[in-house]
């Protein structure tokens, strides 16, 4: 009897324990940034996290190392144009060249291709679908987005960051986050990477697994 109460208890704390784990896919636009980009990457790995980097070609041609290192640290690679420019302003012969200047760099840094673009700004042109099937890549939506970018200044030698920021970035996300959740953060903002630590601890503990948007999307169909 003593036997039977304890196993059932132990299957039930199981039980809670796998019906808490849920999958969350953190994706960075912009960079590789040197100062951010590898603090985010160190500050991952602490906690076991996986994610996704949609870098920008120019930045990557100009730090090249900092694009194997997220790759080497079992992250994705998702692309956010080469340029950064706003697609809706731009023909469909430059939009194009934008998304396979960026491709075309990666792949030959890398020798692997990235399956997921993002637009510059969030900014899509009505014809972007088509391009997009034609080139075999999958947009990048995401699900929850807190304006970090528009936090903190990155501008400057100095990093200023506002603490009150900091804590309601992490709140908000806190209070949103849900099952499958993609959520939009920024690489090259000094707040994200202070609030990161203490949201990536707190969402562990509410059973939150982090995973590339490959990763996520591979547990689900
Ligand atoms: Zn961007």
């Amino acid at each position: 009897m003593k036997l039977s109460l304890s196993l059932m208890f132990c299957i039930c704390v199981f039980s809670v324990h796998m019906l808490q784990a849920f999958p969350v896919a953190l994706t960075f636009d912009d960079g590789p940034k040197p100062g951010y980009t590898e603090d985010i990457l160190d500050i991952l790995d602490q906690y076991g996290a996986k994610a996704t980097f949609f870098i920008v070609g120019r930045d990557a041609a100009l730090h090249p190392a900092l694009i194997l290192d997220i790759l080497k640290r079992g992250h994705e690679l998702g692309n956010h144009s080469y340029s950064h420019l706003r697609l809706t302003e731009l023909t469909d012969a430059q939009i194009r060249l934008e998304i396979q200047a960026a491709q075309d760099l990666i792949f030959n840094l890398t020798q692997k291709k990235m399956v997921y673009f993002r637009s510059p700004g969030g900014q899509n042109p009505h014809n972007l679908d088509a391009i997009l099937k034609e080139k075999k890549l999958s947009y990048g939506y995401w699900t929850l987005n807190f304006g970090d970018f528009m936090l903190g200044d990155s501008s400057g030698i100095q990093k200023k960051i506002n603490t009150n920021d900091v804590t309601t970035l992490q709140k908000e996300i806190l209070g949103r986050i849900k099952n499958r959740d993609i959520v939009l953060l920024h690489n090259g903002n000094p707040v994200t990477v202070k609030a990161l630590p203490g949201l990536l601890a707190a969402l562990k503990q509410k059973g939150v697994q982090f995973k590339t948007l490959s990763q996520m999307k591979a547990s689900h169909d």
